[in-house]
């Protein structure tokens, strides 16, 4: 007997063959597959990191995904940003990006947002996400970011690339946050950015890989290996830690929950 909700839940033919390889593999079935078709995200930031995610995870069958971010394709982009050609100059990441995810997979829903993430709609875009994926260049926004996330219980994959560093961590539940580990009040003005700091084409490429294969396992088999950890990449010595960090009592973000 099929019954209306798992009909509901049943991958076409077409989407059958587009995921064949994924559905073949040891350890993700269907029914991963089918619970990848219905997640939504939230993709901040459409930067080096942003396009190679959302690629990624366009591809592999992600249901919904909204990218958000508020600037146009630069020329000094086109060294990383994989999504952009030269064409796209001048024009909005996000929108452009939503265009190339739709041509690569018809059957995956793309919204997106010309503007930056803010105090006035970080909620409305962030409370109905199964998983958030911060991979901006803002400090400020990661803050906001985190604390929308933390407020609505929604889980957070973060990942940051500067110069040939990278690093990557997961928030879920009543897990250690991003203000835990990086306190607000430590950060100061001069915090760097890759766009001051510079950055190789790959680093960036490098982090968002690591980070859609993370929302691939959480989203598709509920596996959380960074939760409250946080990766370290080392592109000089291709080395990689990963950090257990604790919550920290008096973090404001954790306390308001
Ligand atoms: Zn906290």
């Amino acid at each position: 007997m099929v019954d209306a909700l798992n009909t509901e839940f049943e991958l076409t033919d077409a989407e059958m063959h587009l995921y064949a390889r994924q559905i073949l593999l040891d350890g993700w079935d269907i029914e991963a597959q089918e619970k990848l078709k219905f997640s939504d995200i939230c993709i901040i930031g459409c930067g080096g990191i942003g396009c190679a995610l959302a690629e990624l995870l366009a591809r592999a069958g992600v249901g919904k995904i909204t990218l958000i971010d508020p600037d146009t394709v630069e020329i000094s982009n086109l060294q990383r940003q994989l999504a952009f050609t030269p064409q796209d100059v001048g024009f909005y990441k996000a929108e452009t990006l939503a265009k190339r995810l739709q041509q690569i997979n018809p059957y995956v829903q793309i919204e997106y947002y010309n503007q930056a993430i803010s105090i006035d709609n970080a909620q409305v875009l962030i409370q109905h996400q199964d998983l958030v994926l911060d991979g901006c260049d803002q400090f400020e926004t990661r803050y906001l970011v985190n604390q929308t996330c933390r407020q609505f219980d929604v889980a957070l994959i973060s990942a940051s690339a500067i110069g040939l560093q990278g690093q990557l961590f997961m928030v879920e539940g009543d897990s250690a946050c991003y203000n835990c580990l990086f306190p607000q009040e430590d950060q100061t003005d001069t915090a760097m950015r890759c766009a001051d700091s510079g950055v190789l084409a790959t680093t960036p490429n490098v982090m968002a890989s690591l980070q859609a294969h993370h929302a691939l396992l959480y989203l598709g088999l509920g596996k959380m290996p960074l939760r409250q950890k946080l990766l370290l990449w080392d592109g000089q010595s291709m080395q990689q830690r990963i950090l257990k960090f604790e919550k920290d009592t008096n973090c404001p973000i954790c306390q308001a929950r």
